[in-house]
């Protein structure tokens, strides 16, 4: 943010990184809140980029509300927006590369039968949910054949291994899980999720995620991937989720739950941040701190490690 004096000198980036399949909730604007304390804390750039990859479920008035809100948070961010529907051949490069590696094979099972297959298979415990069991594996050129005279798409699977990773979460602590064979391209052609956020994270110069409790899970994919391509390393950062009334997870069902939905209710977005502040454990009901402030009083150590039940004053049915 063009004024604000870091403390120390410039660290690799932070980010922000949306998807615009709705209006962000409470829950994502939280997250959000801790990215840009966490980035500027360290003195480091807070970034934003949109994980606009899926045609079909983004929106671009989603992508303009989510800056907007952020604004309205006082979140600015440095530099310019990385929008991954510009980074196509990126990531068809990588792929490329993976592929003339023999790192990556075709798999014809659909999503439905490869839920099937998890439900009824028996895996080690730090498999991530819905782990692959390896059905198109070892499949011959002719049975490949045969899948493609079906009609088949494939999607593309990178060879896991099993290999086990370990990382420290800066709030959770240690974390392993296995590495199945997990998708990197998509059927329809589009690049994964968890490719297309490895090679943005090193394109942005991304020296720690912090991100939504719910991503913890795909964060050992995520370091493997890193590891394969030769990519630096980064931190993290997951943060609690939110939930509603109910103690279920903040979702569009709990009501008005979008930072609109709350200024239609009186409810600033200044207190709104400063909520947020509070549940974080920054400052008390009587203080009411300046983002520069709140980023001074930052640390990951005073965080809490539970979910924050989004408090009566912000819940309308
Ligand atoms: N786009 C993802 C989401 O909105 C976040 C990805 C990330 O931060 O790594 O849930």
């Amino acid at each position: 943010m063009a004024g604000n004096s870091a403390p120390h000198a410039l660290k690799a980036n932070g980010r922000y990184a949306p998807s615009p399949t709705a209006t962000l909730h409470l829950g994502n604007l939280r997250t959000a809140f801790v990215a840009y304390l966490a980035a500027k804390a360290q003195g480091a750039q807070f970034l934003l980029r949109i994980e606009d990859m899926d045609e079909v479920a983004c929106r671009p008035e989603h992508a303009q509300s989510a800056m907007r809100d952020l604004q309205k948070l006082g979140l600015l961010f440095d530099g310019d927006i990385m929008w991954q529907s510009q980074r196509r051949d990126a990531y068809s490069q990588v792929i490329h590369e993976l592929l003339a590696n023999d790192l990556l094979y075709p798999c014809y099972c659909t999503r439905r039968e490869v839920l099937a297959e998890a439900e009824s298979s028996v895996f080690a415990p730090h498999s991530p949910k819905g782990a692959y069991s390896g059905t198109c594996r070892e499949l011959s050129t002719q049975q490949r054949k045969e899948k493609e005279a079906q009609g088949r798409k494939p999607s593309l699977r990178l060879r896991g291994n099993n290999a086990e990773i370990s990382f420290i979460d800066r709030l959770f602590g240690e974390q392993t899980g296995l590495i199945d064979d997990f998708v990197v391209q998509r059927a329809d052609g589009t690049p994964a999720y968890n490719l297309a956020v490895v090679l943005d994270d090193a394109a942005q110069q991304v020296g720690e995620v912090v991100r939504g409790e719910d991503l913890l899970e795909t964060t050992p994919r995520q370091i493997y991937l890193q590891k394969i391509l030769n990519l630096p390393e980064v931190s993290y950062l997951h943060v609690p989720l939110v939930l509603g009334a109910d103690g279920e997870r903040l979702a569009k069902r709990h009501g008005s739950v979008t930072l609109a939905e709350q200024e239609e209710h009186g409810v600033s977005a200044e207190r709104v941040r400063q909520l947020f502040a509070i549940s974080l454990g920054l400052c008390s009901e009587e203080e009411n701190l300046s983002l520069d402030e709140l980023c001074l009083r930052f640390s990951v150590e005073g965080l809490p490690t539970t979910p924050w039940q989004l408090p009566a004053e912000l819940t309308f049915s």
